[in-house]
């Protein structure tokens, strides 16, 4: 399948053999859009992280480069060291690299990293150009940030310690990306910023990530998709149009490439390439 833009897709590490063969299935349906990487998604503070590890080494022996998610809130630095030289040894070549959460209850961090920046930096001192690094942006400012303006500040230092791209938060808003890229570039930074793209299959679910994550889903459109009621159909239909808006009006501003949430899926993000290649 020909794609407008490059693209990539993501993938969370499956709780269960059931949820695996599913995640292989979607893999391997995916891979007709050619994409550049899948990457798999990592849990800060413990519980999926060994998923995340067997999960992209698989992967990655299966024809498209895979990256693991790494983030290193709570992380000591020996173990880093060691998660990457496994993941080098195994033929990895590209990292997102994360802040992270601590999961609620954790308090402090007990690592010896507070930002992603941070981890950035090691990474590159200790392993060079053996990763292309990937970071997080957040068209619709990271939730904890005090402004959008520090945050951009953040991330452009972010970028400088050493990122060669980003991955953005999912958001619906084209011109929060837009004034984005525009500040970013305006601090002397140029590393393509990849818009994130949640494809709209379940109205509540959509609802309830975004609370979660900051995303804004505008007025109009919670409007449109809350009206469609437990209509399943009607939600991808409307959803669909939507998310292929979306995606050509980021590509007609500017956008290098696409990545997907896949939500280990394949059909909803099939659907959306399958409209952008007309
Ligand atoms: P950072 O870039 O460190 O930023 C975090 C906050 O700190 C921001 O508010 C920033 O403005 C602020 N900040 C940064 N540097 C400084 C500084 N020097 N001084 C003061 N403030 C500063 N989470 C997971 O747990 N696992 C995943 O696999 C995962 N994948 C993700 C993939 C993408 C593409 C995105 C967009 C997010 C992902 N997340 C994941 C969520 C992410 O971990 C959270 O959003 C987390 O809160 C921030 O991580 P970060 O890497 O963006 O942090």
């Amino acid at each position: 399948m020909n794609t407008p833009v490059p693209v990539s897709f993501e993938f969370f590490p499956p709780k269960t053999d059931v949820g695996y063969e599913k995640l292989l299935k979607a893999h391997d349906e995916l891979k007709v859009a050619n994409p550049e990487f899948f990457s798999v998604t990592y849990g800060a503070g413990g519980s999926t992280q060994e998923r995340t590890i067997n999960t992209v080494i698989e992967l990655n022996q299966r024809g498209v480069p895979a990256a693991p998610h790494l983030s290193c809130i709570g992380s000591k630095a020996d173990a880093i060291r060691d998660l990457l030289i496994k993941y080098q040894n195994a033929g990895i070549k590209r990292i997102v690299a994360l802040r992270g959460d601590l999961p609620s209850g954790m308090m402090g961090t007990g690592g010896d990293f507070n930002y992603a920046s941070d981890l950035v930096a090691f990474v590159k001192a200790e392993f060079g150009k053996a990763f292309h690094i990937e970071v997080a942006a957040y068209p619709e400012m990271h939730p904890q940030a005090p402004n959008l303006d520090k945050d951009i500040d953040n991330f452009v230092a972010k970028a400088k310690a050493g990122a060669d791209s980003a991955i953005t938060q999912y958001f619906y808003n084209v011109n929060a990306y837009k004034h984005f890229v525009d500040e970013v570039r305006r601090r002397d930074c140029d590393i393509d910023i990849v818009p994130g793209i949640m494809p709209i299959t379940n109205y509540s679910n959509l609802a309830r990530f975004s609370d979660a994550c900051g995303a804004d889903i505008p007025r109009w459109m919670r409007q449109a998709l809350q009206t469609c009621g437990d209509d399943v159909s009607r939600i991808q239909r409307i959803g669909l149009n939507f998310v292929v808006d979306l995606c050509q009006e980021l590509i007609a501003a500017g956008a290098p490439k696409l990545h997907f949430y896949s939500m280990n899926q394949s059909a909803p993000t099939l659907a959306i390439l399958e409209r952008l290649k007309a």
